[in-house]
C-alpha cells in the first residue's frame, strides 16, 4: 500500500491533534464566561451578532486566564484596539486571536465561522457545502473549504478504546449503485459501537480478516466483555484471541436479534451515515471519506453534549490551520 500525500498529511495532523487533545481538556476545565450556557440559534444570533463579539468570545476561549504571546509565551502584551490585534512587548510579535489557528488569515467574517460551526454541530446527518453556500451567500469553494476546516478540527485523536458490549459490522459506501457491479469500487467502512457508548467509523483498505483484526485491536479494549457480529467469515479469525464465549454471532438470514445478541445499534449508525452520504453530501470522494466519517462520529459521540458548539470552537482555535493546498493535493489513494 502506498502512503499517499493525503494519508501522510493526515498522520502528521493526527500527531499534532494528539497534543491539542490535552490542551483542550485543560481549557475546558479552566474557562468560564458567557459560553457556559447551552446555545440555540436565537441566542447565537444575539450573543455573537458582530465580529467584535465573536473575537471577544474566542479570546476568552483561547486565553481563559491571561493573553500570552503565541511565540514566546510572554504575558506582557499590548492590545491594538483599532486592528483587534496584539503586540508582544517581549519579542515584538504581532498577533490576533486567530493567529496560528484553524481560522488563521481567514477573509471570512467571524460571524460566518460561528454560524456555520453551529449549523454543522446541529445537523445530525451533516450539511453540504452547497447548502452552506446558499445559506450564507458565499461561493461554493469558500463554503467547501470552510466546512473542511471545521470538520478537521472535529477529529478526535487517541480516543479511549471501546469496552463492555461491543458490536462490529462492515458496510460499503460510494461507487455506482449498479447491482451487477462488484463491490471493489466501493469503500469499506468498519463500524464499531459500544452499547450505550461511543461509535467509531473507520475506512478500511479492504474487508479481509487481517485488516479488520488490526482495526479492532486499535479501537477495542483487550478486556472487552463480549463482541457481537453477524456470521460473516471475516470475524472468527479477526477475533480469534477472544476468550471462549467472548464472540457472539447473529445469523442475519434467519433473524435480526437473538435475545440481546444483535448488531442493531451499529447498523443504526450506518443508516445515519448512509443518509448523510446519499442525502447531504451526495458524492464523497474516497480521499475525503475519512474526514466525513470523523465528523459523523464526533457529532454522534457528542449527541448528549450541551456544549458541543463551544467545544467545537475551542477545537478550532487550538487546531493548526489546514491549508487549502494540502486539502486539494492529489493523492495516490489506497482504495
Ligand atoms: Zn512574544
Amino acid at each position: 500500500m502506498l502512503l499517499g500525500m493525503g494519508q501522510h498529511f493526515r498522520m502528521e495532523y493526527m500527531l499534532r491533534q494528539f497534543v491539542i487533545g490535552h490542551v483542550f481538556r485543560v481549557l475546558l476545565f479552566l474557562h468560564g464566561g458567557p459560553m457556559n450556557t447551552p446555545v440555540n440559534l436565537m441566542s447565537i444570533l444575539g450573543k455573537f451578532g458582530t465580529d467584535d463579539k465573536c473575537r471577544t468570545a474566542l479570546e476568552q476561549l483561547r486565553w481563559p486566564k491571561k493573553i500570552t504571546c503565541p511565540k514566546c509565551d510572554s504575558p506582557k502584551i499590548s492590545r491594538v484596539y483599532e486592528r483587534g490585534t496584539f503586540d508582544c512587548d517581549n519579542c515584538r510579535y504581532q498577533f490576533s486571536v486567530t493567529s496560528g489557528t484553524m481560522l488563521h488569515d481567514t477573509h471570512l467574517p467571524l460571524t460566518v465561522w460561528f454560524y456555520v460551526t453551529y449549523v454543522i454541530c446541529e445537523s445530525k446527518k451533516g450539511v453540504s457545502a452547497n447548502q452552506i453556500k446558499r445559506m450564507f451567500g458565499i461561493s461554493y469553494k469558500t463554503a467547501w473549504y470552510l466546512c473542511h476546516r471545521i470538520r478537521a478540527a472535529m477529529l478526535e485523536v487517541a480516543p479511549e478504546k471501546l469496552d463492555g458490549t461491543v458490536e462490529i459490522d462492515e458496510t460499503y459506501v460510494g461507487g455506482k449503485a449498479r447491482r451487477w457491479r462488484p463491490r471493489s469500487d466501493k469503500a469499506v467502512v468498519i463500524g464499531i459501537r459500544q452499547r450505550n457508548g461511543d461509535l467509531r467509523l473507520i475506512r478500511a483498505k479492504d474487508a479481509k480478516s487481517a485488516t479488520v483484526r488490526e482495526i479492532i485491536k486499535a479501537n477495542v479494549s483487550g478486556h472487552v466483555e463480549v463482541i457481537m457480529t453477524d456470521e460473516s467469515a471475516i470475524y472468527p479469525w479477526a477475533l480469534k484471541n477472544l476468550p471462549h464465549g467472548g464472540h457472539k454471532t447473529i445469523n442475519h438470514t434467519r433473524e435480526y436479534a437473538h435475545g440481546d445478541v444483535h448488531t442493531n445499534t451499529v447498523e443504526s449508525a450506518f443508516s445515519l451515515l448512509k443518509r448523510g452520504i446519499v442525502g447531504t453530501w451526495h458524492k464523497v470522494s474516497a480521499k475525503h471519506l475519512p474526514a466525513y466519517l470523523d465528523e459523523m462520529v464526533f457529532r454522534f459521540n457528542n449527541r448528549r453534549n450541551q456544549f458541543l458548539f463551544r467545544d467545537t470552537l475551542i477545537k478550532l482555535i487550538l487546531s493548526p490551520n489546514l491549508e487549502y493546498k494540502n486539502l486539494t493535493a492529489k493523492v495516490q489513494d489506497a482504495a
